[in-house]
């Protein structure tokens, strides 16, 4: 069925043998565990939370539910990522940003297709609408590498590398609101380690985003998101509606 290829593949084509390493993390075993993690979630302000984190507890998932409200639901073949857990089964630490070498139509279609072996967890379309496609509970194939499609959400942006009009204010906005929320809800810093481009995975032979992705930008942005306050409802993970 794929699957392995999807694990390793890229966008266009698969890329034999996975430099990746499973990093499935043997998380809060034992009432210590816990115990310390949810001081650390403390302090992170997702008290309210820790409970998601814990494994067992079956999330609740909704036909149709997203992770990030407003977000259009459309479901990538089941071929294009892998079912799990996480963060229970696999701490969610980075973002990797792609751009499509198409369009967002182009982008939902193929990710839809079965055959396709790659598929992100959102799509953001140059007027700043946003397609979820795969729970954020769940591995997509977006990366290249088998350990990076594990700690990560994939976030595909409509246009080219190579051309610079494609990467809107509007894009930019919506896609800075949406790492945010990711990097506040998992705990992990809006920086340049954690936020990559699908160029930098390691092992990977793609390009994306390119040399016309501000970077500078697309953090100032993320930090700026950071800064507002939290509004109660976006808090929620896995907010089922
Ligand atoms: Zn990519």
């Amino acid at each position: 069925m794929g699957m392995r290829a999807g694990e390793t593949g890229g966008r266009s084509g698969t890329k034999g043998g996975s430099s990746g390493v499973t990093r499935r993390r043997a998380l809060w075993i034992g009432g210590g565990a816990v115990a310390a993690g949810a001081a650390a979630l403390a302090g992170r302000d997702e008290l309210a939370h820790w409970w998601w984190r814990l494994p067992g507890h079956d999330k609740p998932r909704t036909p149709g539910a997203v992770d990030h409200p407003g977000a259009q639901w459309v479901e990538a073949s089941p071929e294009n990522y892998r079912r799990a857990d996480r963060p229970a089964d696999y701490e969610i630490d980075r973002v990797v940003v792609h751009v499509v070498q198409g369009s967002f139509a182009t982008a939902l279609e193929v990710f839809q297709d079965p055959d396709h072996e790659a598929a992100a967890h959102y799509v953001v379309r140059k007027d700043g609408h946003i397609a979820q496609m795969i729970r954020e509970l769940d591995v997509a194939f977006h990366a290249g590498n088998r350990g990076y499609n594990e700690r990560s959400v994939g976030i595909e942006h409509e246009g080219f590398v190579d051309r610079p009009e494609s990467f809107t204010a509007a894009m930019y906005a919506s896609s800075a609101r949406l790492t945010a929320e990711i990097c506040r809800r998992y705990g992990f810093p809006a920086d340049r380690e954690h936020i990559v481009g699908h160029v930098e995975v390691p092992g990977t032979d793609h390009t994306d985003p390119g040399p016309h992705w501000d970077w500078d930008r697309y953090l100032r942005l993320v930090r700026a998101e950071l800064r507002k306050p939290v509004r109660p409802k976006r808090h929620k993970p896995a907010r089922e509606s």
